[in-house]
């Protein structure tokens, strides 16, 4: 889907408030240069929130990190991840050979489990949804071959032993968090907030830059699931968020209403684009929509996020869809 980049940098750890550190980690995709994994103190240990993607040399970036707060491995008691994505759950057997810990995770994985579960029929049905969407034969194909020899980010199936879910708290020594969950983004995602020191630790569901993406193709509506999960955090009193990427930011109902209006503003663009086009290809309207930035490492990417748009756009009602192929859509 992303080009790999080499890799230029390591993993660092900063704290950001007294027990808790940021631990940013070096990632190999394009556009996408690290995650953050969050060390949370707990009596002798830590509890790990999210652990980066398992790459060539990924888990010396982990330990570096832990290093620089005078943290180690094996000091983690608890694995908490906020989603099934590789960047945020994908050394998490790696940390559990190291560590004994626990893993907890929302149970609604199999956005990423099924797929790794049969790598050839997850890639088939890729491979069918982008053909059905009218992408052209030749660059489906280069893109189907760059995926293949691709790695999949994770040390090994995901060996959850708890469901994370409302009503499951996670102690620190900085009190309790309460688990959130927030849909759209992905199935699987939740966020935890400790109400006492008004922090949230957001995953990738409220980034400090604005910057959408949805799972496609595992819940009937992921855009509209994202625009109730914002409402979710929108409710939560919250000082400090600790996002999935880049730097902590303090103005939380500004970047929801950010995210709001981006939202809104793609479904308008994709609306006035099938209206001008009068029927078009999910595929066609890519450039209508995002122009220059249509890149062949980005366009499968982009194509997912357009498919929720247009779904989400037929369910309220603005756009229908004509059973033809490739698909083909049209204003309602
Ligand atoms: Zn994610
Ligand atoms: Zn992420």
């Amino acid at each position: 889907m992303r080009k790999p980049t080499r890799r230029t940098e390591t993993g660092r750890g900063e704290r950001v408030v007294p027990g808790a550190w940021r631990l940013r980690l070096p990632l190999p995709l394009a556009g996408v240069p690290h995650c953050n994994a969050w060390a949370l103190a707990w009596g002798d240990g830590i509890v790990l929130v999210d652990c980066g993607m398992a790459t060539r040399g990924s888990l010396r970036d982990l330990e570096r990190a832990l290093e620089q707060v005078g943290l180690a491995l094996e000091d983690v008691r608890l694995l908490v991840c906020t989603h099934a994505h590789i960047d945020h759950c994908g050394q998490a057997v790696s940390v559990q050979e190291r560590s004994g810990c626990e893993l907890w995770i929302h149970p609604r994985h199999e956005h990423l489990t099924d797929a790794l579960d049969d790598r050839d029929a997850a890639l088939a049905r890729r491979i069918e949804i982008a053909r059905q969407s009218g992408v052209p034969e030749a660059p489906l194909r280069e893109w189907a071959e760059r995926r293949r020899e691709q790695g999949t980010g994770m040390s090994g199936p995901l060996r959850p032993a708890r469901d994370l879910l409302p009503g499951v708290v996670v102690e620190t020594d900085l009190g309790t968090w309460d688990v959130y969950e927030t849909p759209g983004h992905a199935p699987s995602h939740v966020v935890l907030h400790q109400p006492q020191g008004r922090l949230l630790i957001s995953g990738d569901h409220v980034l400090g830059r604005v910057s959408l993406y949805f799972d496609h193709g595992w819940t009937p509506d992921p855009v509209g699931e994202f625009l109730a999960s914002l409402d979710v955090v929108e409710r939560l009193d919250v000082r400090l968020t600790l996002a999935g990427h880049a730097r902590p930011f303090t103005d939380l109902v500004g970047h929801v209403q950010g995210n709001r209006a981006l939202v809104r503003e793609r479904l308008e663009s994709v609306t006035a684009a099938v209206r001008a086009r009068g029927e078009a290809t999910a595929f066609e309207l890519l450039p209508d929509v995002y122009g220059e930035r249509l890149a062949p490492e980005t366009a499968a990417w982009l194509l997912t996020k357009m498919l929720c748009y247009l779904e989400h756009l037929e369910l309220g009602g603005a756009l229908l869809r004509a059973e033809a192929d490739p698909v083909r859509w049209r204003p309602a």
